[in-house]
């Protein structure tokens, strides 16, 4: 069976923290579109030029582009026994091209929406550092690094993201709002399997820990194994 989790929720949500804890759980890749359009971009690459003037604006990308990259990416090996999207889909039309891909491969996914206040979402989002190299994120208020503006993993400089720059952070939400926020209307008339939880302030580990159980529920349909260390 495939493990299939799709994390929705406004930038700035925490889908790309809790995906990061789910995946040793689910032993399941963390497909974010935000990251593989990101390394595109660093890349230089054609399809990096091509999106880059627009997500720096905080508009979405298009859908063809996404749907592409996300379908290749769910072909690959690691792919097939379950993964975890995180920023994928944001419209209507990637999420019922998205729902028509699961269903012909007789895939049942849960769809996890994270709830957070509006304020709170301008106040992490503006917060956030990412490692230029590695790609830890941090926050300076809620998940700093040990030393200031430094990363733990390899010693280097933290900066902002691009996107998470103040006036790109309120046109990302006004995105979010428009087009990506409607979508959880759709999975429920779709009658999606859909669990909605509030992330306002609970800690990455809280909020795993309930989305585990949910998963691990035989409604869920997933396969929730113990994470095993080591
Ligand atoms: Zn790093």
């Amino acid at each position: 069976m495939t493990q299939a989790v799709v994390l929705f929720g406004s930038p700035g949500s925490g889908k790309g923290t809790l995906a990061n804890l789910l995946k040793d759980y689910l032993k399941a890749p963390h497909i974010s579109t935000g990251d593989m359009l990101r390394e595109h971009i660093r890349e230089g690459n054609a399809l990096g030029v091509r999106v880059a003037a627009t997500m720096q604006t905080g508009a979405l990308v298009r859908d063809e582009v996404v749907d592409r990259l996300v379908e290749r990416r769910l072909a690959e090996p690691d792919a097939q026994a379950g993964f975890i999207l995180d920023g994928y889909p944001r419209t209507r039309e990637q999420a019922e091209r998205l729902c028509n891909w699961l269903d012909s491969r007789g895939i049942r996914e849960l769809v996890i929406h994270l709830i957070v206040d509006y304020n709170i979402i301008v106040t992490r989002l503006a917060g956030r550092r990412q490692c230029p190299r590695c790609g830890t994120l941090y926050n300076m208020v809620s998940n700093p690094p040990r030393v200031e503006g430094v990363c733990d993993l390899d010693g280097q400089a933290l900066a902002i993201r691009d996107d998470d720059r103040e006036s790109v952070i309120r046109a990302r939400l006004a995105a979010y709002e428009s087009q990506s926020r409607p979508l959880i209307e759709f999975f429920r008339e779709k009658g999606r399997r859909l669990f909605e939880i509030d992330a306002s302030d609970r800690t990455p580990e809280a909020l795993l820990s309930q989305v585990c159980r949910e998963i691990g529920s035989p409604e869920a349909g997933l396969r929730a194994e113990p994470a095993v260390s080591g």
